[in-house]
């Protein structure tokens, strides 16, 4: 049964949306974070419905929220999950002061408001309906709302995978990366992210003679690095289409006009896509993620060698930012990156943290495609992979099969990218109205 029946949507967004800008006024900047005092808002609106929320400290200031509302047992558990610490910001290019929650111009403005306070404040009032409803769920509905995200997680979702994880575990897992409505050649779409890319972050040292500066040596450890990592510019890594990706492309591809449609389907062949991204696409960034989704990718960093100008290092050292897309291993990118850097150079791993997927034909996105097309009529919904990771990384651990699913409406002038982690993020408030029924649906729906 739903528990949605009742609820008067215009008082509940009004609710939502109290909740949501006293969020945005918690200074969360990670670092230091200082998330504790709106983990603890949140339990005190929580405890008041009559629910029984814990707050775990990880460490000094660093607060998270588990809040489970229990169901009948009859499905395995939803968890919905939003980190509460924030990017830092240039306070100066702000149009409204970050941390004031201002609604003015038909949007709510602040840190955090697209990443990602918007989906706390959802899943807070999707927990409050769904109590205050009193159906029983075939789910328990579990709402963690999280620190630390932006750093990686130790004090958040990972702290709480490694010492709590039975506060966690569920089947499906919705939180950040997707939802959001972004438009292409006058058709809406929303990704719903279902992978992330993995880690390998290396460390590759030349080693060579070392000698005075009067004297050319053309194999130095600093020329010898410089020419590895010149190959690393132009050589690209081989490309490995993954179902996410393979389904991303069909799926736009099939709803835009052509030449959109053939060029998005092109990009599959492994012939083709170097030519397209380089010489067809329009707009550099989004060539450049496309290239991410396609590829491994090894991306150096930070380079070390020497310390007085006449004399040559014996040692040159370079870090790389390696990423792997799902189904690829430290040694399958290990040995990509050795075919094109050589055998002569030392290399080694400074950290790892594997691909996740979900399965992209997986029933819940059927699910969140009718919600979609019910709110947003004819808007498509696509899956998705990130190049980066958030929390799903730590969730997938325990087994959760996590959707990145935050909904939220932007204007086709709003650019998710440019606002997240932007000057002046901001969100429609009629976008964030949208969510607000959308999540608590999808979540009615998911527990029926
Ligand atoms: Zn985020």
């Amino acid at each position: 049964m739903g528990f949605l029946g009742q609820v008067n949507w215009e008082s509940t967004c009004a609710e939502a949306e109290a909740h949501f800008i006293r969020l945005l006024q918690f200074n969360t900047t990670n670092p230091p974070g200082n998330e504790l005092p709106a983990a603890e808002y949140l339990a005190e609106v929580l405890r008041k419905e009559g629910l029984e929320p814990e707050v775990f400290t990880s460490a000094a200031g660093r607060g998270n929220m588990v809040c489970r509302l229990k169901g009948t047992g009859e499905k395995a558990p939803l968890l919905l999950n939003g980190h509460l610490d924030v990017v830092p910001v240039e306070e100066s290019q702000w149009k409204y002061p970050p941390f004031a929650g201002t609604k003015a111009e038909g949007y709510i403005w602040g840190r955090g408001a697209v990443d990602m306070k918007q989906m706390v404040a959802m899943s807070l009032m999707t927990m409050i309906l769904a109590k205050r409803g009193g159906a029983k769920l075939k789910r328990d509905l579990i709402f963690a709302a999280v620190a630390d995200e932006e750093a990686g997680g130790a004090f958040g979702a990972g702290w709480l995978v490694a010492n709590h994880p039975d506060q966690l575990k569920a089947e499906y897992g919705l939180g950040e990366m997707g939802g959001f409505s972004m438009s292409m050649a006058g058709k809406t779409f929303y990704p719903v992210q279902v992978a992330e890319k993995g880690i390998c972050w290396v460390r590759i040292t030349a080693t060579g003679e070392p000698g005075h500066g009067s004297i050319p040596n053309p194999e130095s450890a600093p020329i010898k690095l410089a020419r590895a990592l010149r190959k690393l510019g132009h050589i690209k890594l081989p490309q490995h289409n993954t179902p996410v990706v393979e389904t991303f492309l069909k799926r736009l591809s099939q709803n835009q006009p052509f030449p959109n449609s053939l060029v998005l389907k092109l990009l599959l062949k492994p012939s083709l896509s170097s030519f397209i991204l380089e010489k067809l696409f329009p707009d550099p960034g989004l060539a450049a993620t496309f290239w991410a989704m396609l590829r491994n990718t090894a991306n150096p960093t930070v380079l070390r060698a020497g310390e007085k100008t006449n004399v040559v290092p014996s040692i040159a050292v370079a870090e790389v930012d390696g990423r792997l897309l799902p189904g690829q291993t430290k040694e399958s990118f290990l040995a990509e990156l050795r075919e094109i850097i050589g055998p002569d150079l030392q290399v080694e791993v400074l950290n790892e943290l594997k691909p996740t997927t979900a399965d992209p034909n997986d029933p819940i996105l059927d699910q969140i495609a009718k919600l979609v097309d019910k709110h947003d009529p004819g808007a498509v919904v696509v899956p998705n992979m990130v190049p980066g990771f958030t929390d799903a990384t730590h969730y997938s651990k325990l087994g959760v099969k996590c959707f990145g699913f935050s909904p939220m409406k932007l204007n086709p002038e709003d650019n998710f990218k440019s606002l997240f982690h932007g000057h002046n993020e901001r969100i429609p408030v009629a976008g964030f109205h949208f969510g607000v029924r959308l999540l608590a649906e999808l979540v009615e729906v998911l527990s029926s």
